[in-house]
């Protein structure tokens, strides 16, 4: 039997084979501990430099503004909790999209459990909050405004530049959550006019265990971890050296494949869409038709619950309802929910994601056993 399609970049993506081979040769040779002043670990640290400076440029960022961390969840933590950490008593409110991640919103949270004032600013039914909405919910004790760059679970990018530009001139700082958008559109820090950013190595080919938060030089921000002075202060712990390596790698490929991948994902999305339109009468999109990832395909199967079908397709294809955070769970995502979805509409979503090296063979054969479980759960054919 054939491996099913993997549809689900959004999830995690496979580890480039060049990020492999990197890794596994600094595994086995670049043991050494960068802090070490001997050559062993003057080696280690060089290589570290290199894979900063290749992700820094990846986001258009100077090196030294690059925090490496654990994973996205850590950089956002990082972000929220270390710039709470640093605020003055009269700054203690944050704004945050109504769709962004746990480990986004789970922070947002912890510091309202804190005393923190929290504005959570709605999104319209494509997913998207309005420059507005966010300009208006900031007040004279904002501190910070964290607004994800692209969602998850449908895509949809948001107006992030458009706000930083509002806020040029306050003291209010702009953090994005652009584990999702890095690799598979075109970001730059100075574009985006963001003071923090946070990067997923997983997601874009490098492995689990890194990702990275840039933090523009002169943002107030503390240390949410206690230990030694790695990584300028803000992120104690003997760096995971081979992980840094894969992810410089992996940001280097990403520069070179950007322009041609993020065609032909788009292509390969818009192949799905078509076949899956063509042959489900009902079918919907959600999300925003034109400001979205161009990976990410998430459509409501009519009369049926999106797991049902991803059940009944699973020889041939994997892909997930909701984001991966949240499998298992039968109730309607929350992004969805946020977007005004019905609850039939909600639950009977999927989400499809495409990678850099998904095949136009891959998309008819995901079509072809999507569409046939949707027929046989919808009519018994
Ligand atoms: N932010 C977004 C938008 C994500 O999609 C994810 C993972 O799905 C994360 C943060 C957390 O990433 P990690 O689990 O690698 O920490």
């Amino acid at each position: 039997m054939s491996v099913p399609v993997y549809l689900d970049h959004n999830a995690t993506t496979p580890v480039a084979s060049e990020v492999a081979e990197a890794m596994s040769i600094a595994l086995r040779k670049s043991f050494g501990n960068p802090s070490s002043a001997y050559p062993l670990g003057q080696a280690a640290a060089e290589q570290v430099a290199v894979a900063r400076n290749a992700v820094a440029s990846l986001i258009g960022a100077k090196a030294e503004n690059l925090v490496f961390t654990g994973c996205a969840t850590e950089a956002n933590n990082l972000a929220l909790l270390g710039v709470a950490s640093a605020c003055t008593p009269n700054k203690r409110h944050l704004v945050i999209s109504a769709v962004e991640h746990p480990a986004v919103m789970a922070p947002a949270r912890q510091l309202e459990a804190q005393g923190w004032r929290l504005t959570i600013v709605p999104v319209d039914e494509a997913g998207r909050v309005s420059v507005e909405a966010v300009v208006d919910a900031v007040r004279p004790d904002t501190a910070l405004v964290s607004i994800m760059l692209a969602n998850n679970e449908v895509g949809t990018l948001q107006p992030v530049a458009d706000i930083a530009k509002q806020l040029d001139n306050s003291d209010v700082l702009l953090h994005t959550d652009a584990a999702q958008a890095v690799g598979k559109i075109a970001v730059d820090v100075e574009a985006l006019g963001i003071d923090l950013l946070t990067i997923a190595g997983h997601k874009f080919q490098a492995s689990k265990g890194i990702g990275a938060l840039y933090v523009r030089q002169g943002t107030p921000i503390r240390q949410i971890l206690f230990g030694a002075n790695h990584e300028r202060g803000l992120r104690p712990g003997t760096e995971n050296v081979p992980a840094i390596i894969g992810l410089g790698v992996a940001a280097e490929l990403a520069a070179k494949r950007l322009a041609q991948a993020n065609t032909a994902m788009r292509d390969r999305r818009d192949q799905l869409h078509q076949l899956l339109s063509a042959s489900i009468p009902g079918l919907s999109l959600n999300g925003h038709f034109e400001a979205r990832l161009p990976n990410t395909l998430n459509v409501s199967f009519p009369y049926v619950s999106g797991q049902a079908l991803l059940n009944a397709a699973s020889d041939t294809v994997m892909a997930s309802v909701g984001s991966a955070c949240h499998a298992g769970e039968s109730a309607p995502s929350g992004v969805l929910g946020a977007m005004g979805l019905d609850t039939q509409r909600a639950l009977g979503a999927v989400r499809l994601s495409m990678g850099w090296d998904t095949t136009q063979d891959e998309i008819a054969t995901a079509a072809a056993a999507l569409v046939h479980a949707w027929r046989h759960l919808a009519y018994g054919a």
